[in-house]
């Protein structure tokens, strides 16, 4: 049985992000002020190797992890992907391994990909209009890589969907314009409201999309149906169009907290344990990882960092209670 928290919350799902570094500078990830050639990335020696990442992963799935997401940084950015995601799937025997991507390196390597076991990929697309996502992602970099990406993990026959951050008056012009795009392509297009994740984005409600904003817009031109909830835990809000051409997503983790059914760890691509997107701090995995512990003792140890949180950020940010200075995305990837 999976190891529960405080709020006998299980641990089901483990995100790995597997680097720090990025082609992109999302503004409200990796704002390219900050994030310059000043700023210090992980040393190799830092990172976790494929070597721990699989230990790593082989004792979550002991302690009940059932669901993989590799993410960054950019995730395809790490050297040899595929083959650490192969043995992943080997060792665990998990079959659900899905990847988060910018999806611009995806014309080189869905192909690999999809023979290491994947078989989702989440793609980021902010905006369809060339000059709205090149100011997205802080490179000017147009959509027509990130469509050749998308287009190449369908072919290698990947499940794909997309996922957009709609921050209000900068991208919320894009909301039909992506529904439109991605309905014809029979491709779930998923809506994440802009969070206070980490302190460099300069984060104020002001500038979020709620879920109830989104769906009014999608509204004005769709006709849309509630979808239930496939399982415990899942974080979307479904819905899907009436003249059944595949659905839309929210994940509404300002507006519509979810706390109650979180059952996600996540791991830096330093080693740090996060329980919480929100956290503060950490627990060193990469430390114990290192100083030769055996897989026993490090089962029992993470065990015991899950037994005791009682993380719920969201819950508490809705009260006005909780004022921390959380992570960076691109540290733990989302
Ligand atoms: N680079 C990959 C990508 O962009 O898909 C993986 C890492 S990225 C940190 C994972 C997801 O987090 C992306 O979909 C991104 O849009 C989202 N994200 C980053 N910062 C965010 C923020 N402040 N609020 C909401 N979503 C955010
Ligand atoms: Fe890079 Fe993804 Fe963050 Fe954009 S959201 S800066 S693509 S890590
Ligand atoms: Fe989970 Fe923390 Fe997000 Fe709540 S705020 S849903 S506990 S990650």
């Amino acid at each position: 049985m999976a190891v529960q928290d405080q709020f006998k919350r299980p641990l089901r799902d483990l995100r790995l992000s597997v680097i720090d570094q990025c082609n992109f500078r999302c503004h409200y990830c990796m704002p390219a002020h900050i994030f310059n050639e000043n700023y210090t990335f992980l040393q190799k020696e830092e990172l976790l190797t494929d070597d721990e990442l699989v230990r790593l992963s082989v004792l979550f799935s002991r302690l009940g992890v059932e669901k993989i997401r590799i993410t960054g940084g950019e995730p395809l950015l790490r050297k040899g992907l595929p083959s650490l995601i192969e043995r992943i799937g080997e060792k665990t025997r998990i079959e659900d391994i899905a990847v988060t991507t910018n999806g611009v390196f995806l014309p080189k390597l869905a192909q690999d990909l999809r023979g290491a076991g994947v078989q989702r990929v989440n793609i980021s697309l902010d905006a369809i209009e060339d000059d709205v996502f090149r100011y997205m992602n802080g490179k000017g970099v147009g959509i027509s890589p990130v469509l050749k990406g998308i287009n190449a993990a369908r072919e290698a026959g990947l499940y794909v969907k997309i996922n957009m951050v709609v921050q209000k008056g900068v991208n919320d012009n894009q909301i039909l314009p992506m529904a439109r795009y991605f309905k014809r392509l029979g491709v779930t297009l998923r809506f994440i409201e802009y969070m206070d994740v980490g302190s460099t984005n300069g984060w104020d409600m002001r500038d979020v999309m709620t879920k109830k904003d989104i769906l009014t817009e999608l509204q004005s031109e769709f006709s849309l149906i509630p979808v239930k909830e496939a399982y415990f835990g899942e974080v979307a809000k479904r819905y899907k169009y009436s003249d059944k051409t595949g659905e839309v997503g929210f994940i509404s983790s300002v507006s519509d907290t979810f706390c109650g059914s979180c059952t996600r760890a996540r791991v830096s691509a330093s080693g740090q344990l996060y329980t919480c997107l929100f956290a503060s701090k950490g627990t060193d995995l990469r430390e114990k990882l290192r100083s030769g512990k055996s897989d026993e003792e490090l089962f029992e140890y993470i065990s015991s960092v899950w037994e005791m949180r009682d993380d719920r950020y969201s819950e508490d940010r809705a009260n006005l209670k909780d004022k921390r200075e959380p992570i960076e995305m691109s540290y733990i990837g989302g």
